[in-house]
């Protein structure tokens, strides 16, 4: 059977999406090879075709324990025998399901990583007809990946030890190059073996969504699309719990999901939103990693995640049936702390949290950036597109302010402290603070102290974040990262390159809804002129003092 009649034939679709073709060519052809398609891009074919064409076996190994069976009984509906071994099974149902394998009654058997480190089952598995070995999640084997399995690691090795030697096909949603080659040295994948089809997602339109009360946001944004599947993030069980209370209590239909739950009520509740009896699930990362839902129309983040990758993974959830959909990020700057704490609380290395902490920061990046937020992120996974026209800062209208001469007083002042201090303190220099930390370095003999007293401190503090995520900074990737100035950086304090930013207004919008159009628009007219003439940074004639006066 040719791989698009089997496409035909069990799945009921008539054409391949980008890169399966080109996949499943390469399984055929004995070549190991490295799959990384974006969420929802359709990578469970690129193996289960040719588990279907192949004679033999073909054991899928997947981190997700709770989701095996779920693809398990969708491959059955579909009339293609498969079966699964895990840790949820007794006995009896291990040695039915592995004889089913052995006598060829089975095309695909599922199992966790956790049992390729037996050396029982791996010699068992030499009794079985592997023709094809698909590694999902592929990610989790390396360590500079964001979800990193321990069991992951001894992958490898187990693999080697089979004595046939099947094809390798392992699948990733989210590599940087960096966890490609990691993936691909491991696995021993020649690197003309990786077929990388586009990380960008047209259908989905994303917005980041700066100081907002997490609370009411979500409350307005369910009443504007009341009957839309959706699923709402947040980083902690609290946090879940919180909004999902809140919501009942509004009246809507919300269930919520993390690892605290029972099992009995997890799957209760993950049921209640897959079969649409509840619109909304508010829910950590725990819930989602390989859920089938395809029209969910919204995936929003009320607090920020630990990493881009995380992001795009959770945020790729909205929109698999390709229609348009949102994927929204609400971002306070405290989020970063809770996944610092994560970190500086987990056993893992050092050196894997430095790449962490690194991981912290470029999301921070993500959030503060006036690109566009697809290119963005696409960029982060080494893919250049166009920028999408529709995401939160393709459609910002907001004035552009010309910021060249803040921006050298803040590298200057990078400068002068030699490079060796972070964020916090570089603000507080500049600000003129009276801090006892910055008298003992004698910081308030430098000729930058102060110079930007007129601004807040914190605003000081959000356009080091901005000239971060624009590329004139660097921090270092530790726990407590210090500033440097970059080569671009260097061109803008040589007074060759100009740097601008947008205008935030978003605390005056919400101040001004009651304000009639005619005044908002003299308002606007009036700024500009003081911006004009006096060339004040955007930042204070924007502050709620001025605002005030103005009014
Ligand atoms: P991934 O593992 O890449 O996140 P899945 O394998 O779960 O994605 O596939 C996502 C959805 O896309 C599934 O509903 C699947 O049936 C569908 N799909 C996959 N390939 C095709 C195709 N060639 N034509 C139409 N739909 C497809
Ligand atoms: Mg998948
Ligand atoms: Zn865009």
């Amino acid at each position: 059977m040719s791989p698009l009649l089997a496409l035909n034939k069990y799945f009921g679709y008539d054409s391949f999406r980008p890169g399966q073709a080109e996949i499943i060519d390469k399984i055929l052809h004995k070549q190991n090879t490295l799959a990384i398609m974006p969420t929802g891009g359709g990578k469970s074919l690129c193996y289960q075709i040719p588990a279907l064409v192949l004679p033999g076996l073909t054991l899928v190994i997947s981190p997700l324990i709770s989701l095996m069976k779920d693809q398990v009984d969708a491959l059955n509906d579909n009339d293609i025998p498969a079966a699964y071994i895990n840790s949820t099974l007794d006995y009896a149902e291990v040695s039915a399901n592995f004889v089913k394998a052995r006598n060829g009654q089975i095309k695909l058997l599922y199992i966790a990583p956790e049992r390729l480190e037996s050396p029982r089952f791996l010699a068992s598995l030499n009794t079985l007809a592997i023709s094809l070995i698909a590694v999902d999640e592929a990610h989790c084997i390396s360590q500079w990946g964001h979800d990193f399995r321990p069991s992951y690691l001894s992958l490898a090795a187990s693999i080697s030890q089979i004595s046939q030697t099947p094809p390798i096909l392992a699948l990733t949603a989210t590599a940087t190059n960096q966890v490609a080659q990691d993936i691909c040295t491991r696995l021993q994948i020649n690197s003309s073996n990786q077929i990388k089809t586009g990380f960008a997602r047209p259908n989905l339109t994303f917005k980041v969504v700066k100081g907002q009360d997490t609370l009411s946001f979500l409350l307005k944004y369910l009443k504007n699309n009341p009957t839309q599947s959706g699923i709402i993030y947040a980083s902690t069980r609290k946090m879940v719990e919180k909004i999902g209370t809140f919501l009942q209590e509004k009246q809507i239909a919300a269930v919520i999901y993390h690892a605290g739950l029972s099992e009995h009520v997890r799957r209760q509740n993950q049921e209640d939103f897959l079969f649409e009896r509840a619109n909304v699930i508010v829910a950590t990362n725990a819930f989602g990693m390989g859920i089938n839902k395809s029209n969910v129309r919204f995936v929003i983040h009320a607090q920020t995640p630990g990493s881009i990758e995380a992001y795009y993974q959770e945020a790729g959830r909205a929109g698999r049936d390709g229609l348009p959909s949102e994927a929204i990020l609400l971002y306070h700057s405290q989020d970063m702390l809770t996944q610092r704490f994560f970190i500086d609380n987990s056993e893992a290395d050092e050196s894997y949290k430095t790449n962490q902490y690194q991981k912290i920061q470029d999301i921070t990046h993500y959030v503060n950036t006036e690109v566009c937020l697809q290119q963005y992120i696409v960029r982060y996974f080494g893919q250049e597109i166009d920028p999408c026209g529709k995401c939160s800062n393709c459609t910002d209208e907001r004035l552009t302010h010309d910021i060249t001469i803040e921006t050298q007083k803040i590298l200057s002042c990078v400068i002068r402290m030699h490079e060796r201090f972070g964020k916090k303190l570089v603000a507080q220099v500049l600000y003129g603070s009276k801090n006892k930390k910055i008298a003992e370095l004698a910081f308030n003999q430098l000729s930058t102290f102060g110079i930007m007293h007129s601004m807040h401190l914190k605003d000081i503090e959000m356009l080091i974040d901005y000239l971060l995520a624009s590329g004139y900074l660097v921090a270092d990737s530790s726990q407590y990262p210090t500033l440097s100035v970059t080569k671009l950086g260097s061109s803008v304090l040589q007074g060759n390159h100009q740097v601008s930013q947008k205008v935030t207004q978003a605390t005056q919008t919400t101040t001004l809804t009651d304000i009639d159009l005619t005044l908002f628009e003299h308002l606007r007219q009036l700024r500009l002129d003081i911006a004009r003439k006096q060339a004040v940074p955007p930042f204070v004639i924007f502050s709620d003092t001025t605002l005030q006066e103005l009014c």
